[in-house]
């Protein structure tokens, strides 16, 4: 498919495209380094008419039922099938994935989808004879106006963790994604559209710092769900919280993954390189430090093999932005420079024909220790931190002492060690002989420590939780009922 610029992009406020006088930042091609698109930076004024929209479109849309709303989400579901080269295409242009990576996002935007539709059968609502011929039941209701804030790294799929079950629990949605690829918003929002969801339920403000700002701090706003970098959700979370609104706030990650002497050769291999390159590895969720227990050469070997197979432009999608790129060769540079050993190099790479990409190549770097930069901190890029350990305790202390908890996987034909293992990580999604352990619907996505602020999860049966409130209702028809304290 032809690029098509300039793609449309905008503010979308009840139900259209709204013209503002906002300041505008390019949004670039990461796969060419091309200007595609523009987007608004809006201050608190566009939120605030986003708020007051929004909060026309709850009185009716909190009146249905859960049934009546997710019919919606039926048509919506075809619409992501029948448009859904349209909207990879769209996720490659604004993201710089490959095309099966981009089409993985839409095609786990659609089970997202899938979830919000059961809805009706897992919201489960309590009633008991709580005194004779007196009954007590809860009911979910929605909080009114709720926002999501999203990152760059999957524009399709991160908006669609909250919109579907946010909206069809019946709150109306402020979504602002992030301001580097703010297209695949809007498309989902016009589907939406398209799929009956009325005008004003859901609203996009794009921006920056400003928008974020706004959003935390408006009074109409009942809950706030971030996605994105730990020091910003730490932010977020502060100040959401402080003008008391119901915050969820997922950080960044240092997932590790403990490979042990009787790992499966091509299974730890593989799995190792697939989780620490995907997405150029910018994935919440990828391998970032392998920490290798006893002697497992053979096992650094054939992972580096699999490296080697992962090309830039082939089998392997940009990185977001040319500071991204910088930084991520720092990283490697300086892990070099205090000692560490470059088994495989990604620096410098380019894409014939896509010379102003951004391209970083798989790299695999050993012998670093638990102290270097590159051990602790989020690397955000293809790159896998080779840590040594004696034994396995020293392996679980050394995934311990990350200030993270997002994931952590452990490789080994030991079920017993596995166990053991699984059992002492401090991360909030773990596997066994898996490089990516995305726990998926209708199990709920969130981590540990400083990977996830509040007490919610967003995703599957936790957003249940997260984006409504209980009501407990007490009723007594029968005037002859015996009198009690309840009476
Ligand atoms: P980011 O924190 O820079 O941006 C996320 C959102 O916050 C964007 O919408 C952005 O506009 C806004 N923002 C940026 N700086 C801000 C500031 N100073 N004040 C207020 N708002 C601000 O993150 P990113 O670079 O877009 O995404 C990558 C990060 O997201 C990585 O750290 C990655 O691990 C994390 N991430 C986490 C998860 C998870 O589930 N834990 C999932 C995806 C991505």
């Amino acid at each position: 498919m032809e690029t098509l610029t300039p793609i449309k992009s905008g503010n979308y406020i009840d139900g259209q495209l709204v013209k503002e006088n906002f300041e505008t930042l390019d949004v670039l091609s990461p796969s060419t380094g091309e200007v595609i698109s523009s987007v608004y930076l809006s201050d608190a004024s566009a939120v605030d008419k986003a708020v007051q929209t929004a909060k026309e479109a709850f009185v009716e849309w909190s009146s249905r039922t859960l049934k009546e709303r997710i019919q919606i989400f039926f048509k919506f579901r075809a619409l992501l099938e029948k448009h859904k080269e349209e909207l990879t295409h769209l996720v490659y242009l604004e993201n710089g994935k490959i095309h099966s990576e981009a089409a993985a996002e839409v095609a786990k935007g659609i089970e997202l989808c899938e979830f919000a539709c059961s809805l009706p059968q897992i919201v489960n609502d309590e009633i008991q004879e709580v005194s004779k011929g007196v009954e007590c039941r809860t009911s979910h209701v929605p909080l009114g106006v709720v926002a999501s804030i999203t990152p760059f790294n999957f524009p399709h799929m991160v908006p669609l963790w909250s919109i579907p079950n946010a909206i069809a629990l019946g709150n109306c949605m402020i979504l602002k994604p992030s301001e580097m690829t703010p297209l695949s918003a809007v498309r989902i929002a016009e589907l939406l559209e398209e799929a009956g969801l009325p005008k004003g339920v859901i609203n996009i403000v794009n921006g920056g710092k400003d928008a974020v700002e706004a959003i935390c701090d408006h009074p109409d706003i009942k809950a706030v769900s971030f996605v994105g970098s730990t020091k910003v959700a730490k932010l977020v979370y502060i100040r959401a919280s402080a003008s008391l609104k119901r915050c969820a706030a997922l950080g960044g990650a240092k997932n590790h993954l403990i490979v042990l002497e009787d790992a499966h050769v091509d299974m730890a291999a593989t799995n190792i390189a697939a989780s620490m390159s995907g997405c150029a590895g910018q994935r919440c969720m990828a391998a970032s430090a392998m920490v290798g227990v006893g002697k497992i050469d053979h096992i650094v070997e054939r992972l580096c093999e699999e490296a080697r197979k992962i090309v830039p432009g082939d089998n392997l999608g940009a990185v977001i932005t040319a500071a991204a790129k910088e930084r991520i060769e720092r990283y490697i540079t300086e892990a070099e420079a205090a000692g560490a050993k470059v088994l495989v190099d990604g620096r410098n790479a380019t894409v014939k024909g896509k010379e102003g990409g951004f391209y970083v190549a798989p790299t695999v770097i050993d012998n670093v220790t638990p102290d270097m930069k590159i051990a602790k901190e989020e690397v955000f890029g293809p790159v896998l931190a080779i840590i040594r350990a004696e034994t396995v305790d020293e392996a679980i202390a050394i995934e311990n002492s990350s200030n993270y908890g997002n994931a952590a996987s452990v490789f080994t034909q030991s079920g017993g060690l596995a166990r053991y293992i699984m059992d002492r990580v401090s991360a909030g999604m773990t596997g066994v002989n898996i490089g990516v352990p995305v726990p998926r619907e209708p199990f709920s996505f969130g981590g540990w420590n400083e990977s996830r602020f509040g007490s919610h999860d967003i995703t599957g049966r936790s957003s249940i939780a997260f984006w409504t409130r209980l009501k407990k209702t007490t009723t007594k028809w029968n005037p002859e009922a015996r009198t009690n304290w309840m009476s």
